[in-house]
Formats: structure tokens, sequence, C-alpha cells
């Protein structure tokens, strides 16, 4: 690792180098990280523009600065987009995050002190609705209490009979939950929203549906659809199955929409990243435009890399409901090793994908350093264009880690040369710049 440059110009180079490294890097492996993508060269050039040096506090038409002639416009085409793509009265694409968009919507709908429920880790819950305890944003940041929906493993979801009786059980014990969070980031079936969300608003509770990771796949009406299923509002990341700049997007009613802006602003933000703002537009545009074609490639992968990997003996969780509906695989490696230590030699053969606590995991004595198993997602190789026929493809560079124990510098080398034919974003309007070709505005192509 470079580390302790010498002069300022030294680092100053150092950095625009290791980027372009960085972007070379990538173009010669499989990015399987299940919460990344690639967005369109469109979406960079917006990353790169001049709105990311602005500020914007308030709305569109009310801002607390002068200059905001076009970025007023950009935002109010963006909302609009977001309102379309998921068909909701009201959205505010503020968020610098989905972590704040989250934390808008516990300041809107929550005191500290309030209960909430929401998927622990290992079931594939997400920090931002963690406890106290484990320095979660839900306990930490707002002082929520967080009890775990009753999970099950077979099914791979949230246990519908369980969580009622749970909840009636909370009310009882004078400490009625106020919130019901759903979605996670280890999320291979739909949440029971239809089942419970009626439910929890006749005992009091406010319904959240955190879509960080499969807004991509509900923007082309795949997976479920939350605010039709009862939810009173849809949080989300903006770089996951949604390939935009990395941020964060709240959908919900009308009626919410005053509580929700506030949560935002000033409640979480001051700056919103407004270079990001227009990327998201962008990316909300291609979702309208290739959204749809994209989801229904991304699980059709999702499920041929399935059952390819069980093929070859790997452990794929959910194997009684066909593996996933969704963008991701959660894959027990616990016969060939731990997650961990598989995670970094796929890195060393330029297969980027992470290790997962899987349910379980904990009672086993296994921790998240060293669980049992990894994730994968194909949003980005799915961007990248590939199909079913190279899912089998990568199945095998994998099982040739794994499993075989090849040399991982020979692996390096074919998955280098395999990716060389995926060089361009799809489901774009415009690819001429290679998905991760180095834009330098310095000359850094000489260094
Ligand atoms: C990734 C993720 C988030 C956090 O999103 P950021 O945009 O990284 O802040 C929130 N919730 C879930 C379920 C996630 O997977």
């Amino acid at each position: 690792m470079t580390t302790g440059s010498s002069t300022p110009r030294q680092a100053y180079n150092d950095v625009l180098r290791l980027m372009k490294e960085h972007h070379e890097w990538f173009n010669r492996s499989i990015p399987l990280i299940a919460s990344e993508n690639i967005p369109s060269p469109a979406v960079r050039e917006a990353i790169m523009s001049d709105f990311g040096n602005r500020y914007a506090e308030g709305w569109p038409g009310e801002r607390v600065y002068a200059g905001c002639i076009y970025i007023d416009q950009v935002e109010l085409i963006c909302n609009d987009l977001a309102r379309r793509v998921f068909r909701s009265e009201f959205a505010d694409c503020r968020a610098t995050s989905g972590v704040v968009a989250n934390l808008a919507i516990y300041a809107a709908f929550s005191n500290p002190g309030d209960w909430m429920m929401a998927a622990s880790i290992p079931s594939g819950g997400h920090i931002s609705h963690g406890k106290k305890e484990h320095a979660g944003t839900a306990g930490l940041v707002h002082g929520l209490n967080i009890e775990h929906y009753p999970f099950t493993k077979e099914e791979m979801t949230i246990d519908v009979d369980a969580t009622k009786k749970k909840i009636e059980d909370m009310a009882r014990e004078g400490r009625a939950p106020r919130m019901g969070m759903f979605g996670g980031s280890l999320f291979l079936f739909p949440h029971p929203v239809k089942e419970l969300a009626g439910f929890m608003h006749d005992h009091g509770m406010y319904v959240n549906y955190d879509g960080a990771h499969v807004a991509g796949l509900i923007a082309g009406g795949e997976f479920q659809d939350p605010l039709r299923e009862g939810a009173d509002s849809m949080t989300m990341s903006s770089h996951k199955t949604l390939w935009g700049p990395q941020g964060g997007i709240i959908v919900s009613y009308e009626k919410h929409a005053e509580a929700i802006k506030k949560g935002i602003f000033p409640g979480n933000t001051s700056s919103h990243h407004l270079h990001h703002v227009a990327g998201k537009a962008i990316a909300l545009a291609e979702s309208l435009e290739f959204g749809r074609e994209y989801a229904r490639q991304v699980i059709k992968n999702a499920r041929a890399l399935a059952e390819a990997l069980a093929g070859y003996g790997f452990g794929v969780l959910g194997e009684k409901r066909g593996y996933t509906m969704s963008h991701q695989i959660a894959v027990d490696v616990t016969k060939f090793g731990d997650g961990g230590t598989i995670e970094k030699e796929l890195e060393k053969a330029g297969i980027i994908l992470n290790r997962q606590l899987l349910p379980g995991d904990i009672k086993a004595g296994r921790h998240y350093m060293h669980p049992g198993g990894v994730r994968i997602g194909v949003p980005e190789i799915t961007r990248l264009g590939m199909k079913e026929s190279e899912m089998k493809e990568v199945a095998d560079f994998i099982k040739r880690v794994v499993v075989d124990r090849q040399d991982t510098a020979r692996v390096a080398r074919d998955v280098a040369d395999f990716r060389r034919q995926f060089q361009k974003v799809q489901y774009a309007f415009d690819n001429a710049v290679g998905a991760y070709e180095y834009i330098s505005l310095v000359g850094g192509n000489n260094r």
C-alpha cells in the first residue's frame, strides 16, 4: 500500500495515479458487489459538473441561496422522474445517501425512545436499522429501540405470523412499536409488506420500506411494489440496482410530504450534493426507458449464476424457492473455508464480491470478519451486457479459485481476457466512453 508520500506534489500525483489504476483494475475484473453498479457516461458527466460546487438549501423555488436557476429546473425534473418511475404522489431526491434517507424518515415519524421492528443483520438487515449497542444508526443517532423480526431461514424472509404475535406481545408489555421497517441488504425474496402493513397500521405503526438494494428492480416492475402493498414511504439508495450516482431518494404520499421534506432539510442535510441530483435525474430517465428490460435480465442472471454455482457443489441459500427473486444470491461456503478468506482469494483473481453473515452464523460462533457466506450481486455485470451464458463462465471462474484452488494469477489473466468483450455500459442513451475509461482533466494519461 502506498502511504506517506514525501512532498505535496508527490501525494497529488499519487492520488491521480491510484485512481487511474483503480479504473484499469476494474476494467479487467468481474465486479460482483451486490450494492454496486456502474453508472452511464452521462451520470459521470453530471458528477463532474459545477453543480457539485453550489448550495441550494430548501425546495426548488424556495431556496435559501441565489444562483439556482438551472439547478432548480434539474431538481424539479428529478423529482418528477422519481414520481413517474416509482408511481408515487411525492418524491424528494435530496437525501445524500440511503442512510440519510432513513434518518429523515426516523426524524419525521418517530421520537427517540420509540420502538422499531427491523430485520437483524444476519437476517439481511442494514446497519442503519440497527441497535445502539451495535452502533446502528437508528439506535445511535435517533435513539430508537429495535426489536428484530422473526425470520425463517428456509424461506429466507420475515415470518408473518410470528411477527404479528411479537407486535401484540410488545403492545401488552407497554412497548408498542411505532415503526415497521422492511427491506435489507441481504435480500433474496420480497418482504411480506402486503401481509403485514395493514396489521401494522391497525397497531398505530408507520411503515417504511428500505429499497436501497432493490430500487432498480422495483423501478423495472420486478420484485415487489411497496407503495401499492401498503408501505407509507420507500427510502432507497440511488446507486445499487438503481444505476445512479451515490445518494438517496424518498418516495411517498402527498400527506407525508411536509414531514419528509423537513426530515431532509433542515433535519439531515445542508448541501444536498446537486451534481448527484443531476446524476439521479439522468439515471431515473434511463430507468424509465431501459429499466424494465434491465430488471428482468438482472433476475435471470442471478438465477443462472445460482444454478451454475449449485451445480459445482456450492451451498446456495433459498434453494427451495429457486435461490433468488432479486439481483443477489447468498452462498454458504463453509464447505470450502470461510467467507473472509474466500473473499480475499477471489479478489486476487479479479473477482470482487463480499463476505456475508448468514442466518445462524452468530449462533455457530462465526463473526463478521470470517462469516459462513459470501453475497454475490449481478447488477454491474448485467449493466455491462452479460447474459445467462456469461453467468456460467463467471461461476466457473469462482469454482476454479474456491474449489479447484487454481493459481489466482492464472485465473486473473483469464478473467481479464473474458472482460475484454464487455467494455461498455448497456441500457443507456449514450455509451461512447468506456464503462471504466479514466477521464483525466489534467493530463493524467501522461503521468
Ligand atoms: C446500502 C444500504 C443502505 C445505505 O445506503 P447508503 O446509500 O450507502 O447510505 C441502507 N439500507 C439498506 C438496506 C442498504 O442495503
